[in-house]
């Protein structure tokens, strides 16, 4: 059936490359994307090139920026320098940054460590991270995902910290374990931000 229509299969075979999309999910987007406006399709596309044009990491810890090597948080005077939230994805950061009760700086990792799929300390931020360590850093929050993965990464970099002068705590218990902080509601972060243990 597919086969008859080349067009619709290209459309598909880049589908099927993203994540988190579900593959049962592939044929209805492209369904949809079909019967829309052609002028909103149009603006989709632009959409997405213009971002991927314009945004990078950020130069320091990692968060999304546009157009300027600083992110507006690690550019702000208002934030806190001396204490740093490492997380795994940009993902976190948002749902963190959401609840608006962190003021600090943050980390992105760029994932955890999980050797089975490749992912190992040099495909992560992890030496930058420990470059960032000055003595004016004051905490160092992981809000790494309550994951195996996520506690692995949380473990390994703090046995990496070279001069361990600052105070080092994890979130606190409310995080399900095994879950992801981009899922959770507004309260739970807070509170485990709020109630956040020494590591
Ligand atoms: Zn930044």
């Amino acid at each position: 059936m597919l086969s008859q229509l080349p067009s619709l299969q290209k459309l598909v075979r880049h589908l099927q490359r993203l994540p988190y999309l579900a593959s049962k999910n592939v044929f209805k987007v492209a369904g949809h994307l079909l019967a829309s406006d052609a002028k909103v399709v149009e603006q989709l596309c632009n959409a997405i090139v213009e971002a991927r044009a314009v945004i990078q990491p950020c130069c320091v810890c990692g968060n999304w920026t546009e157009k300027q090597a600083l992110c507006t948080i690690c550019a702000s005077d208002k934030r806190d320098k001396t204490v740093i939230c490492v997380v795994e994805t940009w993902h976190e950061l948002l749902a963190i940054e959401n609840v608006g009760e962190f003021n600090g700086l943050y980390h992105v990792l760029g994932g955890a460590l999980c050797p089975l799929e490749g992912v190992g300390p040099d495909q992560l931020t992890i030496t930058a991270l420990i470059n960032r360590l000055s003595n004016d850093i004051k905490e160092l929050i992981f809000a790494t995902n309550p994951t195996p993965e996520g506690e692995a990464t949380a473990s390994y970099i703090w046995s990496k910290i070279p001069n361990k002068t600052m105070i080092c705590s994890r979130l606190a218990s409310g995080v399900p374990i095994g879950s992801s902080l981009e899922f959770m509601d507004r309260v739970t972060i807070g509170k485990a931000m709020q109630g956040r243990r020494p590591y």
